[in-house]
């Protein structure tokens, strides 16, 4: 037998199969509605003017060598990504017990988190993490890999296309106390529903009083509101109410750098003491990891957050990204209810928020989709505002009608 006999095949990432089918099709009208990022009105992919300014700027800069970063990352980035999230006046940052480290965008945030808490988090019973049902597919495989046994709480409500608050409430109640609790920051991936805030005050309110821990997932801000704060709302509440947190922190969505990898992870200790702590430990493992990260990428969000005129400009980058997201969703919502009368009640596609929307529809109708009409979604009915646009959107509309009738 030879060495890798035994390796078994595994299945392809379905999001990724799913564009390269989608590629393959030679229909003309062909619609991808699986991406996970954003397009612009002529469905191509977007590098924001602000980047492009800034690129320049670095281009151009003798000063910038290929030297090693820190292993925690380029100081003025974390600290200015620090601020993003939790707001500049943040009492936690003037407390000086923020910890924040460079990382492999979202994900690789998320895989330190899990592997930080996996080593350090003071477990009471096996090692568990609840995500929610459903849930970004990769967190079950990122908490895995640490020896971390992912669990479910309700979350998504079929029969309201909406949150299974009742149910969120429930499992946050019956968990044992410090569990830890993973949880959207905003613009939740793959359903775009999110808690209202006074629906976030209660969560809130039995996460402090079970001391659970909140593995804060924030893949989106400004991509969902179009608003940087406000969709920062939820996170910078908890700590403001001094639930125990981490962040995970990308700017993947909201500067267009997803291949450039630029995230971080933020943990937000009670005291200085322990986020110095912290700190170290979160060196040592990044050191065994990755040494220490990229640094083009995180150069170039540096540039953009601490200078006040581009960070204007990239707001404004941003608008333009959730602005028109927003207004696909408008529009299909009315093409739906008002030209092609589909039965069925839509309104969770104005109301759902950020790039993915769950439309409620089964997985049969989302395979007829994609066999009637060359329309890519997978088959839980999600679809990516993103792949819609002036010219696709009468179209999508047309063939959703057609297959809920
Ligand atoms: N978390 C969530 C919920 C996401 O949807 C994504 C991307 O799709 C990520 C994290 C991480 O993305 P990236 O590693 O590209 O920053």
């Amino acid at each position: 037998a030879e060495t890798w006999d035994s390796v078994p095949l595994a299945p392809p990432d379905s999001i990724f199969k799913l564009t390269a089918t989608y590629k393959s099709d030679t229909f003309p009208q062909k619609v991808n509605l699986g991406v996970g990022a954003y397009r612009d009105d002529d469905n191509k992919p977007w590098v924001l003017p602000v980047v492009k300014k800034v690129n320049e700027i670095l281009l151009n800069d003798p000063a910038v060598d290929h030297e090693y970063l820190p292993i925690t990352g380029l100081p003025e980035y974390t600290a200015a990504a620090a601020k993003l999230i939790l707001g500049a006046d943040s009492p936690a940052i003037k407390e000086e017990r923020v910890v924040s480290v460079q990382t492999i965008s979202g994900t690789g945030a998320n895989h330190l988190g899990a592997l930080f808490l996996s080593r350090f988090y003071q477990w009471d019973g096996p090692k568990q993490v609840y995500l929610s049902d459903p849930t970004w597919i990769n967190h079950f495989a990122i908490f895995r890999n640490v020896g971390i046994e992912p669990l479910t709480y309700p979350y998504y409500d079929p029969k309201t296309i909406g949150l299974d608050y009742t149910g969120f409430i429930g499992s946050l109640e019956s968990a044992t106390p410090r569990s830890v609790f993973l949880i959207h920051a905003c613009a939740h991936n793959p359903t775009g529903v999110d808690p209202t805030k006074d629906q976030w005050k209660k969560i809130a309110d039995v996460v402090l009083e079970k001391k659970h821990y909140v593995f804060f997932d924030s893949a989106y801000q400004g991509f969902a509101s179009g608003d940087l704060d406000n969709d920062a709302w939820a996170v910078r509440y908890f700590v403001e109410r001094g639930v125990p947190l981490l962040i995970c922190q990308s700017f993947a969505k909201n500067a267009g750098l997803y291949g450039e990898r630029v995230g971080a992870l933020h943990v937000v200790p009670p005291s200085k003491d322990a986020a110095n702590r912290i700190k170290s430990q979160l060196s040592v493992l990044q050191r065994s990891e990755i040494s220490n990260p990229p640094a083009y990428g995180a150069r170039l969000v540096s540039l953009i957050l601490n200078d006040p005129a581009l960070f204007e400009e990239w707001k404004r980058d941003i608008r333009t990204m959730a602005g028109r997201i927003i207004d696909m969703r408008k529009e299909l919502h009315e093409l739906l209810t008002e030209k092609f009368k589909t039965p069925g009640n839509w309104d969770h596609i104005i109301n759902q928020i950020g790039m993915f929307s769950f439309t409620g529809i089964s997985t049969d109708q989302s395979l007829a989709l994609t066999e009637k009409a060359h329309i890519y979604l997978t088959t839980n009915g999600r679809i990516s505002m993103a792949g819609l646009n002036s010219h696709n959107v009468h179209y999508f509309a047309e063939n959703l009608d057609k297959v809920v009738r």
